[in-house]
């Protein structure tokens, strides 16, 4: 048999193109050659596939070896065709059975010594092979546990080409592949495990409003001095929201497969609690919205998918960062083109913003501590109006907690009823009632519903929304503001367990709302 076939995946984004790659081996002098649009560190593969199959005893034919890898026309990246071409060539040769090798999906780059390495993306390219109609993939022990993680896909993990090849086989001594035992897997991912609402002293308001926040998946803006705790609540917001549906939670873990975020490595277990991302404001565009030079990495943006995304400090974020923000929040995904095509990434996130009240950030009460101009207090939260802070349902002023406050927590008198485990179960029983009111519609929470449902089908009864007919009439509120408030009003209602709006629900979501510009409030 001089020629012969194996498989591997190509991704694009979350998207993966299955590559059929054809190994011949013809008579000519020896020579290594590899066709169809591999790039550069693909065409690297040639060295890592000839050394690696050289220390695993297992040395390629003195012949001239053609690999091909189809569809041409897609592009491939990276090093984790390695393990598919060294396979393929060994079929071809007929050191393995080429039948049994092109059974299986291949995935993994190959050290010079012969181990098979882990690669980024196996989640998502198992998930691409299984929809190619393929159950059976062969993966980097390294990467075992994610790939177990598709229903249905029988996965086997290796450490060494001599593994696979022994498997497929040859008749060299190696230990056979291993099956997924499920111990590599830590049962919860590291991050935000024990950060709990309670630790919050004082602050009943921003509480308030943080749950309002999880219950409808509104974006929300905190100003106020530094010491009022608003990293605190932040970090806070995964420990109120609802475990993610077994859906979101493969794509989301997918993402961070493709990143290799520290996250992923760790646990290597499917990310079932809502992430949470918080870039500094240095952050760079690639870094936040996703992209980079070769295979287009996702961006912590898209890290953040079904959890949230802080910014802490936001006026010091560069304007371009900030307004690259805008179509993720609109779509729920990020584009990156290239010439190959269009890398797509899921990017759903809850935004929360902090800012302080002005540049030296004292600007608090009468604002006598505040050393800024009156004009830069203003421009510098100018830097978040416009289309940014359309989206954020939630503005909310903070100050510091006050010492009577301290005080109480001291004693443990302010944190009855307020852990973040009472806190999400009353999210997600509103949680329920919203998607329960809004079953038939493409929504789901709150925040999603457009201005001019809220204001047509979901028409509240006479008299609630008096006060804020009124304040529209007398030019108080834009109507933007309006269905903000409308929006907020509902999320109010459904944690309260009530099926229509009352006047309290508009007086609260006027309250959390702030005003229609930063120079407002
Ligand atoms: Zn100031």
């Amino acid at each position: 048999m001089s020629l012969a076939k194996s498989y591997c995946v190509s991704l694009l984004g979350l998207a993966g193109t299955l590559i059929e790659i054809e190994a011949e081996i013809s008579s000519n002098l020896p020579s290594f050659v590899l066709v169809g649009l591999p790039d550069a560190s693909l065409s690297e593969a040639k060295d890592r596939v000839r050394a690696a199959a050289h220390n695993s005893g297992l040395p390629l034919p003195g012949r001239r070896v053609t690999v091909n890898l189809s569809p041409a026309s897609v592009p491939k990246r990276g090093s984790a065709f390695d393990l598919a071409i060294a396979i393929g060539i060994m079929a071809a040769n007929g050191r393995v059975r080429p039948e049994s090798v092109s059974e299986w999906i291949h995935i993994g780059e190959l050290g010079l010594d012969g181990a098979v390495r882990g690669v980024p993306g196996v989640l998502p390219s198992v998930l691409a092979a299984k929809r190619a109609g393929w159950l059976k993939a062969i993966v980097p022990i390294a990467n075992l546990a994610e790939a177990c993680l598709v229903d249905g896909v029988e996965v086997l993990g290796a450490e060494t080409l001599a593994q696979v090849a022994h498997f497929h086989g040859a008749e060299n001594p190696a230990s056979d592949l291993q099956a997924f035992n499920g111990s590599e897997v830590s049962a919860e991912p590291v991050s935000q495990v024990n950060l709990d609402l309670a630790d919050v002293i004082g602050q009943d308001e921003a509480v308030e409003a943080l749950t309002l926040a999880a219950a409808g998946g509104h974006h929300m803006l905190m100003v106020g001095p530094p010491g009022a705790g608003k990293t605190m609540l932040a970090e806070r917001l995964p420990s109120i929201l609802p475990d993610l549906s077994v859906e979101a939670a493969i794509e989301t873990t997918a993402l961070h497969s493709i990143s290799g975020s520290k996250v992923h490595e760790v646990s290597g277990a499917l990310l079932t609690r809502p992430p949470y991302e918080a870039p500094h404001h240095t952050a760079s565009m690639v870094s936040l919205v996703g992209g980079g030079l070769g295979m287009p990495k996702p961006g912590l943006i898209s890290l953040a998918n079904h959890g949230v995304l802080f910014l802490d400090e936001a006026p010091e974020f560069q304007r371009p960062v900030l307004e690259a923000m805008r179509q993720p929040l609109e779509s729920g995904e990020v584009l990156i083109n290239r010439s190959a095509g269009i890398a797509r990434f899921p990017a759903r996130f809850q935004l929360l913003m902090a800012a302080n009240p002005c540049p030296c950030g004292n600007f608090a009460g009468k604002g006598r501590a505040c050393v800024c101009a009156p004009a830069a207090r203003l421009a510098y939260l100018g830097k978040l109006s416009g289309p940014l802070l359309d989206r954020i349902d939630i503005r909310l002023r903070l100050q510091p907690a006050n010492s009577a406050q301290i005080a109480l927590a001291r004693l443990g008198a302010t944190q009855l009823g307020r852990t973040s485990a009472e806190i999400r179960a009353r999210v997600e029983a509103a949680r329920k009632s919203s998607s329960r009111r809004l079953a038939g519609t493409p929504w789901t929470i709150n925040a999603q519903v457009p201005g001019a449902y809220l204001r047509r089908q979901l028409k509240a009864k006479a008299g609630v929304t008096a006060a804020l007919d009124n304040a529209v009439d007398r030019g108080l509120i834009s109507m933007r503001g309006y269905d903000r408030c409308l929006r907020l009003a509902w999320t109010s209602a459904d944690l309260d367990g009530r099926s229509q709006l009352v006047a309290e629900d508009i007086a609260k979501a006027v309250l959390l709302r702030g005003g229609d510009g930063v120079t407002s409030w």
